[in-house]
């Protein structure tokens, strides 16, 4: 599943392409892509004509501010514009979007596509068909309509994340700290991957009792979260999963796990064999000598 670092890789790539990419058709092949109120009829509707501004990313949402321009030429600054509403993405499992800008029929996964003035085609492709999309009309606002990113916690590199702040949300708490980092009311956009690197890096066994965690440790950890997905989002997000950016190409973090997908593999720091087990569900890995 793409977790912060590859929403903002997808993000950075939307960016670049999209710069004031004005939508002149959109055909939507799968309406369960489509989760905000109207369905498919009223996202077609609003978002055709739009030009779309700024992406941002919020956990693992992207979001992007749309203008709307009687005319076809393109506005001199989107800034300058009345914003029209948003077009917010979570890619779930396995959505991903690819740019075209030849003419090539859809393959069996694409749920959405989005076409330029010029012909070129933003598809969104999901094979596990879990990614959703919404419109959110300027008098309403993604936080009202979107449950998940109204409960989401703050983001790893806002100055709100910090040590006082984790171990205010952990305190007297026996949930493991594993369990609590992929809680994404406690704090956006970690998922399996970053959890276990994290605790990987700040020496922590993922199966602790958070509340039994030093004030030390909680300070190694949001330090170690940072480091973590700031190396990844350098490399471009990860090579597991299907992750690829909008031009096709794998991330290039997985070559530096720690632990991650590497059970029975020697630890890169002391070789003892790493461990693999089931938490919550969750496939973790960790070393029993690095981390305690
Ligand atoms: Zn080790």
């Amino acid at each position: 599943m793409p977790e912060l670092p590859e929403v903002e890789t997808v993000r950075k790539g939307l960016q670049d392409r999209l710069d004031l990419f004005r939508i002149e058709g959109i055909q939507v092949f799968r309406e369960s892509a489509i989760a905000s109120p109207g369905g498919s009829k009223e996202f077609k509707k609003n978002l055709r004509g739009t030009y779309v501004g700024n992406w941002e990313r919020r956990g693992k949402y992207l979001i992007a501010s749309l203008y709307k321009s009687e005319s076809p030429s393109i506005p001199q600054s989107s800034k300058q514009k009345k914003i029209h509403g948003w077009w917010v993405v979570h890619l779930r499992m396995t959505g991903q979007f690819q740019w075209h800008e030849q003419l090539i029929a859809p393959c069996p996964y694409t749920r959405v596509s989005f076409w330029t003035q010029k012909g070129y085609e933003l598809r969104f492709v999901d094979i596990r068909s879990f990614g959703q999309m919404w419109w959110i009309p300027a008098n309403s606002s993604p936080k009202k309509i979107i449950n998940g990113l109204r409960n989401l916690g703050p983001e790893p590199f806002s100055e709100e994340f910090n040590a006082s702040y984790l171990q205010h949300r952990i305190k007297g708490k026996k949930r493991p700290i594993k369990s609590v980092l992929l809680d994404q009311t406690v704090v956006a956009g970690i998922g399996n991957i970053y959890a276990d690197e994290s605790l990987f890096s700040a020496g922590i066994l993922p199966t602790k009792s958070s509340g039994h965690l030093s004030k030390q440790e909680i300070e190694y950890l949001c330090h170690s979260i940072v480091k973590v997905l700031k190396i990844s989002i350098g490399k471009g997000g990860t090579t597991f999963s299907d992750f690829r950016d909008l031009e096709g190409i794998n991330g290039k973090y997985g070559g530096q796990a720690w632990v991650y997908r590497r059970g029975d593999k020697p630890c890169r720091k002391c070789g003892t064999k790493i461990q693999r087990e089931k938490l919550s569900g969750r496939s973790t890995h960790w070393c029993p000598t690095c981390q305690n």
